[in-house]
């Protein structure tokens, strides 16, 4: 279902959605696969669904820029 991931909104790279398990963890983990990404982008949730969901809005939000004093 890696079809409906957008790709990474900072370098246009393919995302791709990982399970991973570990203790008595389970995660699904969505990520830029770009090891040159300057970002390298990354999100985990409990279902694929749900970090699919996580992921995709990111490519499209504009970016803010706010300076601090
Ligand atoms: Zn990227």
């Amino acid at each position: 279902m890696t079809d409906d991931l957008k790709p990474c909104p900072f370098c246009g790279h393919e995302a791709v959605a990982i399970h991973s398990s570990w203790w008595d963890n389970d995660e699904y983990d969505v990520e830029c696969f770009n090891g040159e990404c300057p970002v390298k982008p990354h999100t985990c949730r409990e279902t694929k669904d749900e970090a699919i969901a996580a992921w995709n809005p990111r490519a499209v939000y504009p970016a803010v820029i706010r300076e601090i004093d």
